[in-house]
């Protein structure tokens, strides 16, 4: 079976750790994903700005850095997508397959050039926000939740006019309504779970996973057990139902995974990593999941918006 996952932390764990992308013992690594028939990885460069010692963009280009490296020294087992015809290329050749994303817009710090240059260097994918404030809008910790600020609108606009997609997750609430307001195209959520099921901040309410997919956007849902039930206990089976409540209130075009692997401290019972994605495919198919439904949430989708947004400028 093909993947396509739009959400892991592992670059930002290979440089803390000093580990190495072709085989760790992280969740997730090149020879675990070689398995499959396909694998495309979203690799973020990570940014919590509380955290770090030097500017957001220093400590991205960093991450981006390592990113480089560890896939240069694996050519021939990842390769890097960066255009619409990359994207063709890998579906075709199967294998494993990588795209560069930023985890929190402070890295542009509030630069509109510095939005084209990480553009340059292969980013493909923007998560406006990380939890707190940043240049860009509020994140979802941020108690004045306010939505985008001017900075916020330019670089959305700059975005979709260089094939960027703009991800929302960790976005304040007000914040996702305004990227619905002024976005032509359609934009994701790549890792983020249902509220109704999970009252966690971080997750969707209904009206929400409606307007994702009303824009023609996927949801990527998070394999973290505190997204998945108020107690923060679940097993490979509240995952799956968390994957079938998105089908029911935005439909089966909308829905794909963003395991969150490497971000995130626990799993669900029953999931380790990369190589536990075959085993959440048969639990769906076990619930009634038909195969086509299932290709779609673990690659097609994904591949659906990622082509479209790719193909805006090659
Ligand atoms: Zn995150």
């Amino acid at each position: 079976m093909r993947i396509f996952d739009a959400h892991c932390d592992t670059i930002y764990e290979l440089d803390c750790r000093g580990l190495e992308l072709c085989k760790n013992p992280l969740q997730l690594d090149l020879e675990r994903m070689s398995e499959y028939d396909g694998y495309i990885q979203v690799f973020a460069a990570f940014v919590d700005k509380t955290d770090i010692k030097t500017s957001p963009m220093k400590h991205v280009l960093k991450l981006i850095d390592t990113y480089k490296s560890e896939t240069e020294k694996n050519v021939g087992k990842i390769s890097i997508i960066e255009t619409a015809e990359d994207l063709k290329n890998a579906h075709l050749s199967a294998g494993v397959h990588s795209i560069l994303s930023i985890e929190g817009g402070e890295a542009l710090e509030g630069s509109i050039s510095s939005l084209r240059m990480f553009h340059r260097l292969g980013v493909r994918l923007i998560t406006l926000t990380w939890n707190h404030a940043n240049e860009l809008a509020d994140g979802i910790t941020e108690g004045r939740g306010a939505g985008l600020t001017d900075f916020g609108r330019a670089a959305v606009s700059e975005m979709e006019r260089l094939g960027i997609l703009i991800d929302v997750s960790h976005l304040s609430e007000a914040g996702f309504w305004d990227v619905e307001r002024c976005t032509k195209y359609p934009f994701v959520a790549s890792h983020s779970c249902a509220k109704a099921l999970c009252s966690h901040p971080r997750n969707l309410t209904d009206e929400q996973i409606r307007a994702v997919s009303e824009k023609g956007g996927c949801i990527g849902v998070n394999f973290y057990p505190e997204f998945l039930s108020n107690d923060g206990i679940c097993d490979i089976e509240r995952l799956a139902e968390h994957i079938e409540y998105m089908i029911n209130i935005g439909g089966e075009d909308a829905v794909g995974l963003g395991s969150d692997f490497d971000g995130v401290d626990r799993l669900p019972e029953g999931i380790y990593g990369v190589e536990s994605m075959n085993r959440l495919a048969d639990v769906l198919s076990g619930r009634g999941m038909t195969d086509s439904c299932i290709e779609k949430v673990f690659y097609g989708n994904f591949y659906r918006v990622f082509s479209d947004t790719l193909g805006r400028n090659g």
